[in-house]
């Protein structure tokens, strides 16, 4: 038997057949499946939040939400955080922003999806130059890439295939933001919204 610490949503993963879910009208015909309902996304960042508070309770933190992605992911987060944190003894004092830092904090950075990490390693270059005590990044998303000197956040949710996903606050074009799953989306999908 083998127990994996992370959860790897593996390459032939055939994901769960959309009529099972419900999602926006606007959508049908666009989708292919869903890689990850919507209640585990929420169940395992609950979880993220606890790992969190764990390694940086009891320290005020600035959380960097990285937009417009990462919008979903850095709220319920944050809510999950604000939960633990009034139901126990530890605390986090939080300052959630989105461009400015201040050099004497610790910062969590908000990530929806870490693709080939290009992305975050341009960030942290940039977010290094303020000084913060400790940074450290979660993001919802891995992409399972072929690089083996690829970036890994302090905390993921999953670790997928090296799909192009679409939901929640993932976009196509601006679209698929308003999807509560994570999917992948179709041919007939791209086609209706490329630019
Ligand atoms: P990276 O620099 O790590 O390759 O790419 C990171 C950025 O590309 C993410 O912040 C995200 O905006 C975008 N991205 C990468 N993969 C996906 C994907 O599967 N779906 C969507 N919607 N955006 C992606």
């Amino acid at each position: 038997l083998t127990v994996l610490f992370d959860i790897q949503i593996s390459d032939n993963w055939p994901g769960y057949s959309l009529d099972l879910f419900t999602y926006p009208q606007h959508y049908y015909g666009d989708l292919e499946y869903v890689l990850i309902p919507h209640g585990i996304i929420v169940d395992r960042t609950e979880r993220l939040a606890k790992d969190i508070m764990q390694d940086i309770g009891d320290n005020d933190i600035v959380v960097l939400c990285v937009l417009k992605g990462g919008y979903k992911f850095c709220a319920d987060l944050v809510e999950h955080i604000k939960n633990l944190s009034r139901n126990s003894e530890r605390f986090i004092s939080m300052k959630v922003d989105f461009v400015r830092l201040k050099s004497y904090h610790n910062v969590l950075i908000v990530e929806d999806i870490v693709g080939t990490g290009r992305t975050m390693k341009v960030l942290l270059n940039n977010i290094e130059k303020y000084k913060p005590k400790m940074i450290k990044v979660a993001s919802l998303l891995v992409k399972r890439t072929s690089r083996p000197d690829g970036y890994r956040p302090d905390y993921y949710g999953f670790e997928i295939p090296d799909l192009f996903v679409v939901g929640y606050a993932l976009d196509y074009n601006e679209h698929f933001r308003d999807l509560n799953h994570i999917c992948v989306i179709n041919d007939h999908g791209k086609a209706k919204y490329r630019v």
